[in-house]
């Protein structure tokens, strides 16, 4: 690389500097700057962060006497001539370009369309670096080279020895190139020389944010090294690793990314373990009576959790606990000891669902268990706001249950002290801060059956701890999972006579509420319906979204006291829906389902004694739809699904970062760079324990507030 005539540094000191908008940068300006934002990139920061997504070698160039057809190369020579023609007299208005190169060896031709400006770039005599794609050239066979075999290039990079657009610099040929994310109305050419003179400034005098004993035994490169090869690697580097972001420098970047997202977890955390909670003293006189009238005994795994909990109940700091269970491992009783033992101590106990057809089963489950406690327990969910608000805030209510309309505004308790909330995974730090601000520091439970990896664990729920029910109530029979074609369809019907004559019952999932001209799917009231004339003897219930609280409520009473022998739904009940003598599930489209979805819903059956099965119609699938099947079908473990999973669809849509309130993870992958994480978790943790203010760190302490944006100001809740 050759260097010459350097802009001088912006004049802010470094930190400052960072934050500088880009407009000011040397070549870009305010249109430029629009496009620049356009990619996410505004400030100096955010421009060192657009990393490439490939790289392309063009290190290389052939002697143009050895080109090969198709071979995608760099060549290098001098221009013979430049000439703009008309190629088309169908087309007039066509312009091209025609460059001719020689290197005293051979000949290649490089074609630019309707860029008849680049002429003046090319003049008889110049240097030229070309890269593309090398192409036979027919037509000139016989007319000027005769003979000799003739190539050519269409719409090459290229680029000018000696080039005083860039300072001399060899940016866009003859090294290992790297090619960013652009838009239009920015060239790749463009934003490749914008990124070097932001790069080349920045990491003149950059300082490292990351104190040297954190990194120092770790062999990383420097921060400015790091960023310096990422964006423009020298030569000695390959670029296969470059490309899969491997390189120590990409792995340097990433340390910086994924040790700041873990500060940001250990402020928050320390911030939330110094504040002042409940120290709940439950003495377990309801947690016991409730025990006595369950006819069955905890696991040892519920037992563990439940201890784990009351723990962090009896501790005077706020609990914030997960608990993380496969669907059927039994977290609603261990929720419900937890809810009680809070009300053994004057406080009101809320449980949020996801849904409101699981608020509702919730509802119905924890109502018949704790009546005869004396307990008052009430619902409340968008259909029914105002009803029993009054209850909640005279504290007549020991136990609220419902949706998100719980935290709405307008909503009060006498004196919250539990909150669980069931099966959303993606309730992130964010949510829980707030959720934590509107009451007087309650503990926090947050249960789910998405088993995740315990390292991706740990930066999603970051800030919690975290338990696991890991064992199954005894006599469970494993669900038998088979996949149907539709030409098979008559198996389906078979067991579903099979299984009602049995004594069971069937849940049958439909993809769709209702037709539509749109989409060719099979809909759940039709579904309905049609088995209702096929099984004139049997009940068919019906559930889905749109219908009011109240007939679905009627319709899950029907269905829990065995009166519905059918029930066709949508995927209302993918989550927690419990009903033991409903041993057969049939999903038809069932290649319309994700992953994490089919599970859930499968989680439905196989929880009684009577064998389950689960039958996947499936209408055709695509590859990747005949992989989630084949993975269905061979395991009922969680974390095996959960991983296949993650595989399939990548960690961003997975976890649905965006939800979870952390900031975006621009250089790092949650898969990727497990290990890292670790590390990254360690040491951010362990800085915190020793400053935590971050008092002693101001530089690091600056990254830390850019990185996490105005989301900082929730960790300076009192
Ligand atoms: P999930 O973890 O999926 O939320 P649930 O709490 O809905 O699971 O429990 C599933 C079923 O298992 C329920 O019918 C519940 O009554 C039953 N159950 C829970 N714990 C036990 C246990 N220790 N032994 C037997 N059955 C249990
Ligand atoms: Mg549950």
């Amino acid at each position: 690389m050759i260097a010459r005539g350097r802009s001088p540094a912006l004049p802010l000191p470094m930190d400052q500097n960072l934050s500088t908008s880009v407009q000011y940068v040397r070549g870009v300006g305010p249109r430029r700057a629009s496009l620049l934002s356009r990619l996410g990139i505004s400030t100096i920061r955010d421009a060192l962060f657009h990393l490439p997504f490939r790289y392309e070698d063009r290190r290389t160039s052939a002697p143009m006497a050895e080109l090969r057809i198709e071979e995608t190369t760099s060549i290098c020579g001098k221009i013979l001539s430049a000439a703009v023609l008309s190629p088309s007299s169908r087309n007039p208005r066509l312009r091209l370009l025609e460059v001719v190169v020689t290197d005293g060896r051979g000949f290649l031709k490089a074609k630019w369309f309707n860029q008849t400006y680049l002429k003046r770039l090319f003049k008889p005599g110049q240097e030229v670096i070309l890269y593309g794609v090398v192409k036979p050239d027919f037509r000139s066979r016989d007319r000027l080279f005769s003979g000799a075999q003739s190539f050519e290039m269409i719409n090459p990079e290229y680029e000018l020895i000696d080039d005083s657009d860039d300072e001399g610099l060899q940016l866009h040929t003859g090294r290992v190139v790297p090619v960013y994310r652009t838009t239009e109305g920015l060239s790749q050419r463009q934003i490749r020389s914008i990124m070097y003179r932001i790069v080349d400034d920045a990491c003149r005098d950059l300082r490292d944010p990351i104190p040297r004993r954190v990194i120092g035994d770790l062999a990383f490169p420097s921060l400015a090294e790091s960023l310096h090869n990422v964006h423009f690697p020298s030569d000695r580097f390959t670029p296969t690793e470059f490309g899969r972001g491997a390189s120590p420098f990409h792995q340097r970047l990433a340390f910086d990314e994924l040790f700041t997202l873990e500060l940001g977890l250990a402020v928050l955390k320390r911030g939330e373990t110094r504040k002042k909670g409940i120290a709940f003293a439950p003495d377990g006189s309801l947690a016991s009576r409730l025990l006595s009238r369950l006819p069955f005994r905890l696991t040892a795994a519920q037992e563990r959790v439940f201890a784990m909990i009351l723990a962090d109940m009896r501790s005077p700091y706020p609990m914030n606990r997960l608990i993380q269970g496969d669907v059927g491992s039994g977290k609603t009783v261990v929720a419900l000891l937890c809810m009680l033992s809070a009300v053994e101590c004057g406080y009101q106990a809320a449980l949020m669902a996801p849904t409101e057809i699981l608020a509702e089963q919730h509802f119905i489950t924890i109502h018949r268990l704790v009546e005869d406690l004396g307990l008052a327990v009430r619902i409340l969910t968008g259909d029914r706001r105002h009803r029993d608000r009054g209850a909640l805030s005279s504290g007549e209510a020991h136990i609220a249950i419902g949706t998100h309309a719980l935290i709405q505004e307008g909503v009060s308790f006498r004196n919250l002290g539990l909150i669980v909330i069931d099966e959303q995974h993606r309730f992130g730090v964010m949510q829980r801060a707030l959720l934590r601000k509107k009451g007087a520091n309650p503990d926090i439970l947050i249960m789910t059956a998405t088993p995740i990896p315990r390292t991706l664990a740990l930066t999603l729920y970051g800030d919690l701890d975290y338990s696991m029910i890991d064992e199954l109530p005894p006599g469970r029979t494993p669900v038998s999972t088979e996949l149907v074609p539709e030409s098979r369809k008559a198996l389906v019907f078979s067991a579903i006579s099979q299984e009602v004559g049995g004594g069971g019952q069937v849940y049958v999932v439909y993809p769709v509420i209702e037709g539509s001209e749109k989409q060719d799917l099979r809909d759940a009231v039709t579904g309905k319906e049609r088995l209702q004339e096929r099984y004139p003897d049997l009940n068919v219930g019906l559930i889905h979204g749109r219908m009011k609280a109240r007939e679905r409520e009627e319709v899950m009473a029907e269905f829990t006291q065995g009166r519905i022998h059918i029930l066709v739904s949508t995927t209302v009940i993918e989550v927690g829906v419990d009903v033991p003598n409903a041993a057969l599930m049939v999903i038809i489209h069932a290649e319309r389902f994700g992953l994490s979805q089919l599970h859930q819903l499968r989680g439905r059956v196989g929880r009684g004694e009577r064998r389950s099965r689960c039958l996947l119609l499936s209408y055709g699938a695509s590859e990747e739809a005949r992989r989630r099947l084949d993975v269905m079908v061979a395991t009922t473990d969680g974390f095996r699904i959960a991983e296949e999973d993650l595989a399939i669809r990548g960690p961003g849509e997975f976890f649905g970062t965006r939800q979870s309130g952390l900031p975006d993870l621009r250089v790092s992958n949650l898969l990727r760079d497990a290990r890292l994480l670790e590390t990254a978790r360690q040491r951010a943790f362990a800085l915190v324990e020793e400053d935590p203010c971050l008092e002693n760190h101001p530089l690091l302490r600056r990254s830390l507030e850019e990185f996490w944006g105005r989301k900082i100001e929730l960790f300076k809740t009192a």
